[in-house]
């Protein structure tokens, strides 16, 4: 007679799933008055919104993000003398209970949000009242309500599900846990191993007793079955899991930053009433930014975190300030990242952060691994790639090594989600997907609820209670992850395989371009800064207070979610509303020290490491000027005549001769020193891809087997204009409309694009392209503090994969002695494969932020023919210089004077500013190219010279000097403190 074991499996999942509804029953209403407002307020002005009397089905919510306070009254009824109490919670959005003095106490969320269900439900609804109810008790307490569920969504159309006090069976309670764990177990354990066969048949014995209402007398050999069951032990483990609860904070994404702000609330406060309750529980948060936040706006409650901190039950995790993008984030700007994290987590908790904690970001950049170990990180965690599409990264435990040769110890979470169930099959699944299982014998689990915080609920604690040590599973333990990822590294770092370069996700292509408004804004903001630093140091008026703030808020809008692209639009709106303060802010500090440095004569001013020349219209002609490096000049210069033409179609300088065709294309670019033709086919052609199968995050990747159409050429007309040959173009295509100022400069090397696009489009992408007669087989793209080469071919899926990666100052196709570069001003996203740079412009996705990009925009390209490779054409200097104008303050004409603090040969100084503990200078420089080099930085006098790392603490000996001399290797980064 066979088995049917599937019947035998589906009974005792019917048995769990008639067990769940009784383990709470309603027992008594909940009187609910509801004060509601559009935007939150404070626990003392609670009851002075809009006042609602409603009953359980009320509707308060008009909008997504609506508030109200509820106020929730009833007495204690007779049922529930003596027995556990709850208060039974569903505002269909998420809440947060206070206590009577709006102390946050816990967290609630609707059991209709939005999660990935796989990995479990994630209401919290019940509020535990009392162990043994006292009849006629009376309840009176407060929640301060939204209108969203955990992924932004507008649930129960704003009505109330559920307001009940209630009675909780907590012998029902512990038999579901049993029951859940054991299902799960056998749902995915080998079904013909012994352990499987003894836990199915006991429990469908036992089952099949059980009467409707789970009596004791009918369910006691149930019980038992469970608990003993529950009981049996692992084994010998060959893999050890430290798990730690986790609640994916995304500061912004389908919501905006002001209700992060409260879901922080919501999350800590059911972490820290978890742990009342379960002793072993561990939970960890990341990001300072939310931690600060807390600090404003729920001080009690953030003097608790710091208390379970203190205990060693919270962690603190993670150096940078926000999880910020690493893609599009500048290298300066992840330096600052991780300064101001650490020092947070430092200055408040006491705790010196070693790990880079970014679960959920979109692929992470080749300079990295310098960065963090330069800044005192020994670790880096992360779980993303394995979300890549077409190629499975082979390691989970390995060694990254960067661009500059540094390695960093890494570890991805086996388990492939910080969401995890901490079920048997999370155990399961992640010893059997730990590739690099053979040299290393423990992994991290983050379990809990994420995205939109909430973090674990009891279900999660219940199953980490049950699978600790479980059956035929490798044992888990609640810890902190710092440990374990530090001694993980201490035991395997020898034997972990080496992965080269960037760790590229093959997935999120679109989030190098959509939202471009911001793109462009943290480009400029990066670039302000390092302007404003400069200008500190030039002019000896520090301004530490406003360059923190600044910063801070650059970071955070680094986010991401907020800088790649992919949150709602109220989140661009207000972002950019923050960012143009924060320019014309930085802007009219700048301004002010120039001024102030200037003192009423006309000056140029370069913050740049390097001399450079400008040509420009001066009041009785035309005068080119030398600057000098990271300094200023009241030089006039000489007058000149420059070589200008514009006609036939055709734009020519001394350097240059760009010819246009009567559709607008640029036909040819012959770079006159070395007479080599730049383009083999019609070039910046306006391409229009319709695109399906897409999103704010995502590009599909057959987006260029349908061929694109273009932009109609409207108008065409050349000139020369001051010290510029123009060719201005405008195009049409549908309702959107494209001007555009083709110039060479006098004296320039590049043929440079003014753009201006009205764009109309939905579901549609905007590209330019230009088809190099480069031969070469990869791509040099700029990422930060160096270069990336690229295969610009398609050979392999991993090379196919790469359909459209990142880079930001410019792309590059060199031979040995000669290429071509594609410069520009605020563009993260390309594609070089062959001999064609192909510059994403604009995207117009629909999800999940509606009219992604519609409106005007303005950017700045150019195309830069150059001898010798991207060294020898100075690539990178070329596209600082097109990023960073000379400034120039009128004024009166005056002797030739000039100044230059600081001077740098075969390095690039990326920052120099005033330390943070206000002890002299910190001068910041890297190698640019990828070689070995005799670098020699010249100082404006003597100082005592310290080699420090990127968190300007010492690392060296320090010397007196006037120069930093010796060798820089390839991309290394340099920092020193110059103290007089
Ligand atoms: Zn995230």
């Amino acid at each position: 007679m066979p088995y049917l074991k599937d019947r035998c499996l589906r009974t005792v999942e019917q048995t769990m799933q008639r067990l769940a509804p009784l383990i709470y029953t309603s027992v008594s209403p909940l009187k609910i008055t509801c004060y509601a407002t559009q935007e939150p307020v404070d626990y003392a002005h609670r009851a002075e919104g809009e006042e609602l009397r409603l009953e359980e089905g009320g509707k308060w919510g008009e909008k997504v993000f609506d508030c109200a306070w509820f106020h929730f009254e009833g007495v204690i009824p007779a049922a529930c003398q003596g027995k556990p109490t709850v208060m039974l919670l569903d505002i269909g959005g998420e809440g947060l209970i206070v206590d009577e003095n709006g102390e946050p106490v816990q967290g609630v969320t609707c059991v209709d949000s939005g999660f990935d269900f796989s990995l479990g439900k994630p209401g919290k609804w019940v509020y535990p009242w009392a162990e043994s109810g006292e009849a006629g008790q009376k309840v009176d307490f407060w929640m301060d309500g939204a209108n969203n569920d955990l992924f932004g969504v507008m649930r129960n159309d704003g009505r109330v599900r559920l307001a009940q006090i209630g009675i909780w069976d907590k012998r029902l309670f512990n038999l579901f846990y049993d029951l859940a764990v054991l299902v799960d177990y056998l749902r995915c354990a080998d079904q013909t191993s012994a352990r499987y066969n003894q836990v199915l048949f006991k429990l469908y014995d036992a089952c099949v007793k059980t009467d409707a209402a789970f009596s004791p007398e009918s369910s006691g050999e149930l019980e038992e079955a469970a608990r003993f069951l529950c009981a049996q032990k692992g084994g010998d483990a060959p893999l050890r899991f430290t798990a730690i609860g986790h609640a994916h904070m995304d500061l912004a994404w389908l919501w905006p930053i002001r209700e992060t702000k409260r879901k922080g609330a919501r999350t800590f406060a059911t972490a820290l009433s978890l742990m009342d309750r379960y002793p072993e529980y561990r939970f960890g948060a990341s990001q300072p930014q939310l931690f600060q936040w807390m600090k404003e706006s729920y001080p009690g409650l953030y003097e608790r975190i710091k208390e379970k901190v203190k205990e060693g039950r919270l962690e603190v995790q993670g150096c940078m300030w926000v999880e910020a993008d690493t893609n599009l984030s500048g290298g300066e700007a992840l330096v600052r990242q991780i300064l101001y994290g650490k020092r947070f987590f430092k200055e408040e908790f006491g705790k010196d952060i070693r790990v880079l904690w970014l679960p959920d970001v979109f692929g992470y950049n080749a300079a990295l691994p310098q960065i963090l170990k330069k800044s005192g990180n020994d670790v880096f965690m992360t779980q993303k790639l394995s979300w890549s599409q077409h190629n499975k990264f082979p390691h989970q435990t390995f060694r990254w090594r960067g661009i500059d040769g540094t390695e960093i110890f890494t570890h991805m979470l086996p388990e492939e989600t910080y969401n995890s169930p901490i079920l048997p099959r999370s155990l399961r699944f992640a010893e059997k997907n730990y590739a690099d299982a053979g040299v290393c014998d423990e992994a991290l689990i983050l379990f809990g609820i994420g995205d939109g915080g909430g973090g674990p609920g009891m279900e999660h604690l219940e199953a980490a209670r049950r699978v600790r040590d479980f059956y035929g599973l490798c044992p888990v333990e609640q810890a902190e992850a710092q440990p374990m990822l530090l001694r993980l590294k201490e035991k395997c770092f020898d034997r972990a395989p080496v992965w080269q370069g960037e760790l590229y996700l093959e997935r999120h292509q679109g989030t190098y371009t959509t939202s471009a408004r911001n793109k462009k804004y943290n480009r400029k903001m990066e670039i302000a800064l390092r302007e404003l630093e400069f200008f500190c140091v030039l002019s000896e008026k520090p301004c530490k207070e406003q360059l923190d703030e600044i910063w801070k808020e650059v970071l955070l809008y680094q986010f991401h979610d907020i800088l790649p692209g992919s949150s709602i639009q109220r989140v661009y709106t207000e972002s950019q509303a923050r960012y143009k303060m924060l320019a014309e802010q930085t802007e009219a500090l700048i301004r002010e020290r120039a001024s102030a440095l200037a003192g009423g004569k006309q000056a140029f001013f370069n913050s740049l490491s390097w001399p450079r020349e400008t040509v420009y219209q001066g009041a009785d002609g035309v005068y080119k000027v030398t600057v000098p490096a990271m300094g200023c000049t009241f030089d006039q210069g000489e007058k000149i005549t420059p070589f200008l033409r514009a006609e036939g179609r055709t734009l020519e300088n001394e350097r240059l001769i760009a010819a246009f065709d009567e559709s607008g294309a640029l036909v040819s670019c012959v770079d006159k020193l070395t007479g080599r033709e730049t383009l083999s086919a019609p070039s910046n052609r306006y391409a229009v891809y319709r695109e399906y199968n897409a999103d704010c995050w995502d590009i599909a990747i057959e987006y260029t087997d349908k061929a694109p159409e273009y932009f109609t050429l409207a108008e065409q007309s050349f000139r020369v204009e001051g010290v510029k040959a123009v060719c201005s173009q405008r195009y049409t295509y549908g309702n959107s409309v494209i001007e555009v100022e083709a110039h060479l400069d006098a004296g320039s090397e590049y043929v440079a694009f003014d753009m201006r696009v009205d764009w109309q489009e939905q579901d549609k992408m905007l590209r330019t392209s230009f088809d190099t007669a480069v031969t070469t087989d990869k791509a040099g793209f700029d990422i930060q503090y160096g270069l990336l080469h690229r295969s610009n071919h398609e050979n392999t899926l991993w090379d196919k994969a790469q359909f459209e990666v990142c880079g930001h100052k410019f792309v590059d196709l060199s031979e040995a002695d000669w290429g071509v570069s594609l410069l520009n001003d605020c563009k993260y996203g390309f594609r070089a494969k062959g001999g064609v740079i192909d510059m994403n412009i604009l995207r117009a996705q629909h999800y999940p932020s509606d009219l992604t990009d519609r409106g005007v925009h303005t950017l700045s390209y150019a195309l830069y023919p150059h001898a010798g490779n991207e060294k020898g054409g100075r690539v990178k200097e070329k596209a600082y210089e097109f990023n960073i104008p000379l400034r120039f303050v009128p004024g009166n004409a005056a002797k030739a004077e000039e100044r230059c603090a600081v001077k740098a040969q075969n390095a690039i100084v990326e920052a120099l500013k005033f330390a943070e503990d206000g002890n002299g200078l910190i001068l910041r420089a890297y190698e640019p190219y990828g070689t070995h080099a005799p670098m020699k930085i010249t100082l404006d006098g003597t100082y005592r010279i310290t080699p420090c790392d990127l968190l300007e603490n010492p690392a060296g000996p320090a010397e007196t000097a006037s120069a930093i001399e010796g060798e820089i290797k390839p991309f290394e980064i340099l920092t020193y403190r110059l103290t007089r």
